[in-house]
């Protein structure tokens, strides 16, 4: 059969889409690229076509290894992703990584200022980097990466890696769509207690110390603080204790270590079934995501909800109706 023939739902399609399906399964980075653009457009026949190539493509894809990194700037994300690249290109792995960049999402600027970044793992076949999509709220920059990685999945990418900066929301986000979510700290003390104040440690599944060529003892002691505060809490996982290592992503050291811990986080939840849980639960959150947001598009578009909804706002606002009875007399509304 040929691959992309797919036995799945979606209309027939142009010889166009299926070249770039057969670009995308043939694990050519041109065709990856282009069908993410197509994936990020906003023009409704574009999204169509979208879903349309998705579709097919989706038989290939949730094989990847996916993984969250998360830090603030100069944390050191591009450097540790360029050595763990490299590291994993050597060991016969293909690395995709993606960006949430949840600044780009808000003034078009980016704060992972992608263009420059990771320039050796750029040159590399085996590897495809993409920049943040730049349009869009955060939940549809999210929304656009999470069909990145299921293209670049289909394309033969093992190893997915999700990179966003450690400010506001985009680390709950991220840590919905992968695998397994890193926060990647500076050897400074108290992070940690800025780290739980903003409600991440929890949702960490590791944690890693980078710099630890700068200062190896400040390093051991921010360690001991990030290993109390995650005993402090309860684990995502009964079977997984999220463990702290430190790194020096500049001199390439524990590279190795991380990766290790990544399969071993990986073997230890698939055996008890967790791995797959995680999965099939992202799923269905994700299906709940769109359908919120389709379903606020519509509401927002409904034309008596439209010609109500100023005069009703005015009301809650000066406290003449309730803000449920002002939301009940308009989602009445999209009944008719
Ligand atoms: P990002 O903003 O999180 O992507 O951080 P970068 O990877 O751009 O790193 C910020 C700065 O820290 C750069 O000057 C790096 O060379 C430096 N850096 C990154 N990792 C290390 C490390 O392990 N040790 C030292 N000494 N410097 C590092």
């Amino acid at each position: 059969m040929n691959l992309s023939e797919a036995p799945v739902t979606g209309s027939l399609l142009s010889s166009a889409d299926q070249t770039l399906i057969d670009g995308v399964l043939a694990g050519q980075r041109r065709a990856l690229a282009k069908a993410i653009t197509l994936v990020e457009s906003t023009r409704a026949d574009h999204q169509q076509r979208a879903q349309g190539v998705l579709n097919h493509l989706l038989p290939h894809t949730g094989r990847a290894m996916r993984v969250g990194i998360s830090g603030v700037p100069g944390a050191g994300k591009s450097t540790f992703i360029e050595a763990l690249g490299t590291w994993l290109i050597d060991r016969g792995h293909r690395l995709a990584v993606l960006a949430v960049d949840p600044s780009s999402s808000v003034s078009g600027g980016s704060i992972l200022g992608d263009k420059t970044r990771m320039e050796t793992l750029c040159q590399r076949e085996e590897a495809f980097i993409r920049p943040s999509p730049s349009a869009g709220s955060l939940g549809g920059v999210a929304e656009k990466t999470r069909e990145a990685m299921l293209l670049c999945e289909a394309a033969g990418f093992d190893v997915i890696i999700v990179e966003t900066v450690g400010v506001g929301q985009s680390e709950t986000t991220v840590a919905g769509m992968v695998d397994m979510f890193c926060l990647l700290q500076l050897p400074n003390a108290g992070d940690d207690l800025q780290a739980i104040k903003k409600g991440i440690v929890e949702i960490a599944d590791l944690v890693v110390i980078n710099k630890a060529d700068i200062d190896p003892r400040a390093t051991a002691v921010v360690r001991a603080q990030w290993k109390n505060a995650l005993h402090m809490l309860r684990p995502a996982s009964p079977n997984w204790a999220p463990p702290v290592l430190t790194v020096s992503a500049l001199q390439k050291q524990g590279v190795g270590e991380f990766w290790q811990a990544v399969e071993k986080y990986r073997d230890t939840l698939t055996t008890t079934g967790e791995f797959a849980e995680k999965r099939r639960h992202q799923s269905l959150a994700w299906m709940w995501q769109l359908i919120d947001s389709g379903l606020r598009l519509h509401f927002r578009h409904h034309p008596r909800v439209r010609q109500n909804l100023p005069a009703l706002s005015q009301a809650v606002e000066l406290g003449t109706t309730t803000p449920a009875a002002a939301a009940y007399a308009l989602l009445d509304y999209l009944k008719h």
